[in-house]
């Protein structure tokens, strides 16, 4: 299992951490097989989309904050609890195949780490299945 930091700067942010992983990868000299990405934390998640027009990741941060805005019906005591729905929203997992030594991703897809509560210290677990 390894594990590494995220450091995030904002209360909302998605970062991508495609360029960690494939170190890891080659790190762990994997040819083939499966990286389960897995954040453990409930106010923030793993996601993958868009890595092109940076324009997609404000956008897809806007929508989320639409669906799941601060709502003063929340009674959570520590006030968070619209970051607890957009962990939900988004998950804490994914799983990507490892084919030729790196992780095989669409050509505009990056592995984003999301952070709905930040700016925090965060940590990113990751296992291998190797085939
Ligand atoms: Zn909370």
């Amino acid at each position: 299992m390894h594990e590494f930091t995220v450091n995030t700067t904002k209360k909302c942010q998605l970062i991508d951490i495609t360029r960690t992983l494939n170190k890891i990868i080659t790190q762990d000299e994997v040819n083939s097989g499966i990286m389960l990405v897995y954040v453990p934390h409930t106010t923030a998640g793993v996601t993958i989309n868009e890595n092109g027009d940076p324009d997609v990741k404000r956008d897809v941060l806007l929508q989320l904050d639409e669906i799941s805005p601060d709502n003063p019906k929340f009674q959570h005591f520590e006030g968070n609890s619209d970051a607890h729905v957009k962990s939900s929203l988004v998950g804490c997992s994914e799983q990507v195949i490892i084919e030729n030594g790196k992780l095989k991703l669409g050509t505009w897809q990056s592995v984003y780490f999301a952070e709905f509560d930040g700016p925090r210290h965060r940590k990113v677990w990751v296992k291998i299945i190797k085939d």
